[in-house]
């Protein structure tokens, strides 16, 4: 049995995934292009089931459409067409956003495209009087309602995709939203949040330990809630939890933790030898998936069920590759 086998849950359908339509080779753009991306045409369409949503066409717009630009308050940015400012088209594309998010079919993360005014992630410009931009950048104007409406669906932009911890982290949020939506969320009970929790306790561990005794005293009863907030406060802050890349150091505690799931029943010098293997994964000589997989390689013939089910092995499915990347 592989890690992956451990979790069939990951790859038993396509999680729903929302996207900019041109990075799915739309000819959507403002010069009737698109930005067709390989990697969520590739590697990710085998486990995405796409929707895909182009804000400008949706406001009518049309294509090719000459290019926009925010202009004004960063807090409060306007929409305009490049070659008319005087134009106010703001309204046009917050209507349709507003449209579209209202009937958006349950989804576990968006890819949206760099740089565009309606779906970048970040660092989008906004103009001043004087024809430079301000100081400060912002988000596009779709990418920004779809995160005050969804604050924590997992977001990212395709370019930022390109980097290893970026691309893990997303990953991990995506399959983590899918799985909690799936047996916690959809079937609401005390039972399935603590064993949701129980798989994920590594997970959140390498991720932040603040959070995990956070979650811990929220899961320990002492604050009395009804199930339905006590799952929503858990969801808030499990999710925030997950929000950065894990850090090395956290991998290598969460690692050391698990090596003493070993003690009683592996010899002292085998599991030297895999603390020597997580010591190569801190100073960087390894990979992530040569400690996880030693180790798993152990606790699959002498570990309990309880940490044989840890996420934290197989937290996406693992033909994706990602732990041999960071
Ligand atoms: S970046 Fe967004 S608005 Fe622009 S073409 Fe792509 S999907 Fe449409």
């Amino acid at each position: 049995m592989t890690v992956n086998e451990c979790h069939p849950n990951h790859i038993a359908h396509k999680v729903p995934v929302g996207i900019s339509a041109c990075l799915l080779g739309d000819n959507v753009r403002f010069n009737g292009g698109h930005s067709r991306s390989l990697y969520c045409l590739g590697p990710l369409a085998e486990y995405f089931e796409y929707h895909k949503f182009c804000p400008e066409m949706a406001a009518g717009f049309g294509t090719p459409r000459p290019t926009m630009r925010l202009e004004g308050d960063p807090d409060q940015p306007r929409l305009v067409f490049s070659n008319s400012t005087d134009v106010e088209i703001t309204e046009q594309l917050t209507s349709a956003n507003e449209r579209y998010l209202d009937n958006m079919p349950e989804l576990d993360g968006y890819i949206v495209m760099k740089n565009s005014p309606s779906c970048g992630l970040e660092r989008i410009k906004v103009y001043q009087e004087n024809g430079h931009p301000h100081m400060r950048r912002v988000k596009g104007l779709f990418t920004q309602a779809l995160e005050e409406r969804f604050p924590l669906l997992p977001i990212e932009e395709d370019g930022r995709l390109n980097d290893p911890l970026l691309r893990e982290n997303f990953l991990l949020r995506v399959f983590a939203h899918h799985e909690f939506r799936h047996t916690v969320l959809n079937a609401l009970s005390m039972k399935n949040l603590i064993d949701f929790h129980s798989r994920y306790k590594y997970v959140v561990m390498a991720h932040s330990q603040p959070a995990y005794k956070s979650i811990g005293r929220l899961l320990s009863g002492q604050e009395k809630m009804p199930i339905a907030d006590l799952t929503e406060e858990y969801f808030r802050q499990f999710m925030q939890a997950l929000a950065k890349p894990a850090k090395r150091k956290n991998h290598c505690n969460v690692l050391m933790h698990l090596v003493g799931y070993l003690k009683k029943e592996v010899d002292s010098h085998i599991r030297q030898d895999i603390l020597n293997v997580v010591e190569q994964y801190r100073r960087g000589e390894v990979n992530l998936t040569t400690p996880t997989t030693l180790l798993y390689h152990y606790l699959k013939l002498y570990g309990s069920e309880y940490v044989k089910e840890q996420r934290y092995f197989a937290p996406y499915p693992q033909a994706l590759g990602i732990r041999n990347t960071v």
